[in-house]
């Protein structure tokens, strides 16, 4: 698989991008990934990155979007949250991914069993979480 350029981005839809992860997620479901030589993407994007996507997940160490969309290095931004919540830092976040860098989808991405949403539901109170649950 290649290190994603500019020119390929550049030819990828919105709708492409949505299909190239849902391939990806079926690769994984499948336990066929792509052999992928992590340390050739490391430096082939050392000077600049083309993610096509901009996935907002929950910090669950169950839900990385790379390996559970089959992605690499310089495929995907990555922003991760508990709770999956969004707030200016994360909205920034966003845009930057999109009109600065050429993301061509946002996908938010929650998943079952999730603590922030449980303790949310629950009104847990404790430290600063209580203020990232209030957003849930
Ligand atoms: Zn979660």
């Amino acid at each position: 698989m290649k290190t994603l350029t500019k020119e390929m981005q550049a030819a990828i839809s919105p709708a492409m991008a949505l299909e190239l992860l849902k391939e990806g997620n079926k690769r994984f479901v499948n336990n066929l990934k792509v052999n992928r030589n992590l340390l050739q993407q490391a430096n082939e994007t050392s000077d600049g990155q083309h993610p096509f996507a901009v996935i907002l997940s929950c910090i669950d160490s169950r839900t990385s979007v790379e390996l559970i969309f089959d992605q690499g290095l310089g495929d995907v931004f990555s922003v991760r949250i508990a709770g999956n919540i969004i707030n200016e830092d994360i909205l920034g976040s966003m845009e930057f991914g999109c009109k600065v860098a050429g993301s061509k989808i946002i996908v938010v991405l929650g998943h079952t069993k999730c603590g922030a949403i449980k303790g949310a539901c629950d009104h847990v109170e404790m430290g600063n979480l209580t203020a990232l649950l209030s957003s849930v």
